[in-house]
């Protein structure tokens, strides 16, 4: 069984690292593909337009051309994920915050780049 490391201060503030039983889970930045497009490609919204004018461009992009591996997976495809079946419920907690305050923080990032994007665009 895999183990994944999940680290938490406790109520000394001393930092205490566990293994955790983890599971392989298909990545979800790559789709388990291993793979992404480089740099600025990845994520980019290309219109039918842009298909017409240059489609040698995208015949290579839909072959893999411009392929590096994904590096959330470092191109396996598969990420560790905590197996929370197997793992004490006081642990499981400790987890749940953590990925909330994770989830809240990218938020927070996505709304500071929006209110940037749209600066920008109106000057
Ligand atoms: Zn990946």
């Amino acid at each position: 069984m895999p183990y994944k490391a999940f680290s938490y201060y406790d109520e000394d503030d001393n930092r205490i690292t566990l293994s955790l039983p983890a599971t392989w889970e298909d990545c979800s930045f790559c789709d388990g593909t291993g793979k992404t497009l480089r740099g600025g490609l990845a994520g980019a919204v290309f219109t039918a337009e842009d298909i017409n004018e240059d489609p040698e461009f995208f015949e290579d992009m839909a072959n893999g051309a411009f392929d590096v591996p994904c590096d959330k997976c470092k191109g396996s495809g598969a990420m560790k994920a905590y197996d929370l079946d197997e793992i004490d419920v006081h642990i499981r907690v400790r987890i749940y915050e953590r990925d909330r305050e994770e989830a809240e923080m990218a938020y927070e990032r996505e709304m500071w780049r929006r209110l940037e994007e749209s600066m920008y665009r109106s000057y």
